[in-house]
């Protein structure tokens, strides 16, 4: 329950909740334990209406507010967090196509994508790193009007089972996304990579051979677009760390309370109580930023700074907090049959995933007016 959202929209998670309780909780361990990819969660996440919770109408999602694409990362990551990366990288990839796509081209690819018949991946990361882009190379070269793509991406959720590639990245020093649909030729998938955690989400390398892209599916970056919007994308993040660290939370104070000492629950020990007393006042924080930054966004008065500070803030209390879950679980919680282990490693990608925390925290550290050189600040500094 947050105060910053609206009875209507706590309704909404309401059902978004049942549906991970009754399908998502129960696989849960298992895909965790196999790997496998679950695509039939995401295909009902998509049925549902989750996935194009926040693309427009018109583009065949249900039109709300951002708030809500957040309570859908928060509730998966509870059960699944490996669910809501494989979502959230989807979600990257609509978002890039309602930013800088034409009308013909959000009409193509939209309507599947809201609904979760298409998959998409992001393809941004290079081997120069994910930061510093002006350092990337050029992702191809251009042959008249058609972009001919040569070029490797590296860590790439979704990467062997997207049906939509969103190719984000540097053609002669200039940004450039191309559309790179399933089975163009020179497009292949090479390892999928063996991850500490979230397990059952596929992340890869992605090689374009010459691969070349006709005007109809290159989209232009638009200057000047709302850095708001650009930075969406970090609260996305936070509520992915927000969940995960209350998926762990509550398993944990139910054990608290039934697992006894000295004839007595741990939680009645004040120092196991403080510990539970200090991770819910830090989940209330995170919970907080998030959300505060979210309605901000909708309600137009976005402070870019309180994005990147709900990511950074959740992502690094999450570790700690998944950590002190297993600590009170004791020698249990360091096995795998608990399900308590899996939130302390699926937590880690929170710090790096969407830019390393030390990078936020650098975005801050300039808008408070350090003279920082070293991270590359890609956003307009108004407060918008
Ligand atoms: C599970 C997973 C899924 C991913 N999915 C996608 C995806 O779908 N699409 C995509 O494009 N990318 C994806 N990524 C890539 C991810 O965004 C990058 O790994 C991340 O942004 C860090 O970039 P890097 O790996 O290049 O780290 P590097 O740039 O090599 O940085 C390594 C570390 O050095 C420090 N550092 C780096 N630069 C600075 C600086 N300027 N100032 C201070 N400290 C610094 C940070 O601590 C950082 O963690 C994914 C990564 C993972 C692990």
């Amino acid at each position: 329950m947050s105060h910053f959202l609206s009875e209507e929209q706590e309704l909404m998670r309401k059902n978004i909740r049942e549906f991970v309780e009754t399908e998502v909780k129960p696989k849960a361990m298992v895909i965790d334990k196999t790997g496998e990819f679950p695509l039939d969660l995401f295909k009902r996440a998509g049925e549902l209406g989750l996935i194009g919770i926040c693309v427009s109408e018109e583009y065949g999602g249900l039109g709300q507010q951002v708030s809500m694409e957040n309570v859908v990362m928060e509730e998966v990551a509870k059960e699944l967090p490996a669910l809501a990366v494989v979502i959230d990288a989807h979600l990257l990839g609509m978002r890039a196509i309602e930013n800088y796509g034409t009308d013909e081209q959000k009409q193509k690819y939209l309507p599947r994508a809201a609904t979760g018949e298409t998959v998409l991946a992001l393809n941004w990361t290079e081997s120069a790193g994910s930061t510093n882009y002006p350092e990337f190379t050029s992702m191809g070269k251009w042959d008249g009007d058609d972009l001919v793509l040569d070029c490797t991406k590296i860590f790439i959720t979704n990467s062997h089972v997207a049906d939509v590639n969103v190719v984000q990245g540097m053609v002669d020093r200039k940004m450039e996304v191309a559309l790179v649909e399933k089975g163009t030729p020179g497009l292949e998938t090479g390892d999928i990579y063996h991850k500490l955690g979230l397990h059952g989400s596929y992340t890869g390398t992605v090689r374009f051979n010459n691969v070349r892209v006709t005007k109809d599916k290159i989209m232009a970056v638009k200057p000047g677009l709302s850095p708001a919007r650009e930075t969406l994308c970090f609260l996305n993040m936070a509520a992915i760390a927000l969940g995960i660290s209350e998926g762990a939370f509550e398993k944990t104070k139910q054990y608290v309370l039934t697992r006894t000492r000295f004839g007595k629950p741990l939680g009645s020990f004040q120092v196991v109580a403080n510990h539970i007393a200090k991770m819910a006042t830090k989940i209330e924080l995170m919970r907080s930023l998030t959300y505060d930054a979210a309605r901000r966004f909708e309600e137009g008065r976005c402070d870019i700074m309180l994005n990147f500070m709900a990511k950074a803030y959740s992502s690094e209390e999450c570790i700690k907090i998944t950590n002190q879950c297993i600590q009170l679980h004791g020698g249990v919680g360091y096995t795998e049959d608990t399900g308590i282990a899996r939130y302390m490693r699926d937590a880690k990608v929170t710090t790096i995933g969407e830019l390393p925390t030390d990078i936020h925290y650098d975005f801050i550290a300039i808008l408070q007016g350090m003279p920082i050189k070293t991270t590359v600040f890609p956003y307009s500094k108004d407060i918008c």
